[in-house]
């Protein structure tokens, strides 16, 4: 029997929210937009790699987290502007507080695949450890 070798290319293991080195596990246990909040697996149920490599690792996905709201709140007003023309301030105020919080589950999970996927030195694909575990 041939030895299929499972490649997932890097933009869709992004977007998927998978391992970073076999890009087979998933990084949180449930989804994006639930009642219970976000759960992040401790390790890869494929290649068994410890996300959070320290204690309070992830608080350098706040960072990126950050980033992220910046660069959503300068898009939207720009975008208010462009649409209505408006100069009322409160109209921007509440438009990007409203989807700041809409996106919020979205730059927690994000920040945290960016986090991993492209600012974690040491840690890259590979692709060896992405093949089925049954041969
Ligand atoms: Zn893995």
């Amino acid at each position: 029997m041939e030895n299929k070798q499972y490649k997932l290319a890097a933009w869709p293991a992004i977007v998927r929210a998978k391992c970073p080195r076999c890009r087979r596990g998933n990084l949180f246990a449930n989804s994006m937009y639930g009642f219970k909040g976000q759960v992040m697996n401790t390790t890869c149920s494929h290649c068994g790699l410890t996300f959070e490599k320290e204690p309070g690792y992830f608080y350098v996905a706040m960072f990126v987290s950050y980033a992220f709201n910046v660069a959503e709140m300068v898009t939207i007003a720009v975008a208010i502007s462009v649409l209505t023309g408006s100069k009322n301030p409160w109209l921007y105020v509440s438009i990007i507080l409203a989807v700041a919080v809409i996106l919020s589950p979205f730059n927690f999970r994000y920040s945290r695949v960016i986090l991993l996927h492209w600012l974690t030195p040491g840690l890259h694909y590979r692709p060896e450890l992405s093949q089925d575990k049954i041969n």
